[in-house]
């Protein structure tokens, strides 16, 4: 089978790998059909992502059919559609313990510290894998699954709330997500991004107020939508280590900040703001039970889902498709890798 590899840091082929086996009767033989290519993988590409070990083969977000399973699966019968639940966890540790698999000591993602799913065959546990309605969403549409339920984790560390106001920094496609299920959440949402075009895109996707920071004045509309308040939650998908100081300050008493990009910057932090206010910083990461609602219901979304898919190559032609992810010049949403 083809298996797109990253051989070593910086160089990346379309390999022929072993078609992979059922091993045990918990297992599930998938066939992929499309694949989401995520700001990791270029990370995973470029030799960035500390996690990451080589050769690999890349890819954490996708789609695919059922072709047979181990004999303890009952549920699930060949041709059915599933995506890919990309983290595996021990159970046992502290974090699993406590309801956080997704922190887990021994966390294992597929793409990263394992093998994962840019490839034709993938064999993995029952369990890390969900059934969507193929007659409702194609898979070209349900590869987005996996990064709705970073958006629905980020939503549930925030614990945003009918009738909150939502700050969101960065309309790409993370913080477009999390503005799509905060407003499901019954939140209004102000999306502040400097690029017009990402800009438009917001406007295009219902956010309440899409907003340029250099051209208006955020603090100023803030004070106005929420009557001095504050906003209640803000979440930062665009990784300005700044916004951390801004959102201290612009948060409601009793808000939450929910930073969603990684920086090994360390960032200055007002506690005397912190505690008066009473505000909670809510790191989030991956994803832990988010999958089953939005495999059965991201067909409910599919008018942003498709704004959200910019680009679909073959599988052949991922040279082009990493380009245009990378070319700043390329207005890109979600680009999508199909192997049929
Ligand atoms: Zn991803
Ligand atoms: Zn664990």
């Amino acid at each position: 089978m083809r298996a797109l590899t990253v051989v070593e840091p910086g160089k990346m082929s379309l390999l022929q790998s072993e078609k992979p086996v059922i091993r045990n009767p918990n297992q599930v033989l998938v066939r992929v059909k499309a694949a989401g290519i995520c700001g990791s993988d270029i990370h995973i590409l470029h030799g960035t992502n500390p996690y990451a070990a080589y050769p690999r083969i890349m890819g954490h977000e996708a789609s695919g059919e059922v072709v047979a399973a181990g004999e303890a699966v009952t549920d699930l019968q060949p041709g059915e559609g599933v995506v890919f639940e990309p983290i595996t966890y021990c159970g046992t540790c502290y974090a699993c313990r406590t309801g956080h698999h997704n922190v887990c000591r021994e966390l294992k993602v597929l793409g990263c510290v394992v093998d994962g799913v840019f490839c034709d065959y993938v064999a993995v546990d029952r369990s890390q894998i969900h059934p969507f309605d193929s007659g409702k969403m194609s898979y070209i549409q349900a590869a987005l699954c996996e990064p709705y339920t970073i958006g629905a984790q980020a939503n549930w560390r925030g614990n945003v709330l009918k009738g909150d106001v939502v700050l969101i920094h960065g309309a790409g496609p993370i913080g477009l997500i999390v503005a799509d299920i905060a407003k499901s959440r019954g939140a209004a949402v102000i999306l502040s991004e400097p690029d017009e075009g990402r800009l438009e895109m917001a406007r295009e996707f219902g956010v309440d107020y899409a907003v340029n920071p250099l051209e208006t004045d955020l603090d100023l509309l803030i004070d106005d939508l929420t009557g001095h308040e504050g906003v209640n939650v803000v979440f930062d998908a665009a990784g300005v280590p700044a916004l951390m100081e801004h959102a201290v300050k612009v948060l409601s008493p009793a808000g939450r900040f929910v930073p969603l990009t990684f920086t090994n910057k360390p960032v200055p932090v007002d506690f005397k703001l912190v505690n008066a206010k009473e505000l909670t910083i809510l790191g989030t990461r991956h994803q832990y039970r988010k999958f089953p609602e939005i495999a059965s219901s991201l067909w409910k979304r599919l008018d942003r889902v498709d704004k959200l898919i910019t680009h679909v190559f073959a599988a052949e032609e991922y040279e082009k498709a990493f380009k245009v992810l990378e070319d700043k010049k390329v207005r890109t949403g979600k680009v999508i890798l199909t192997f049929n």
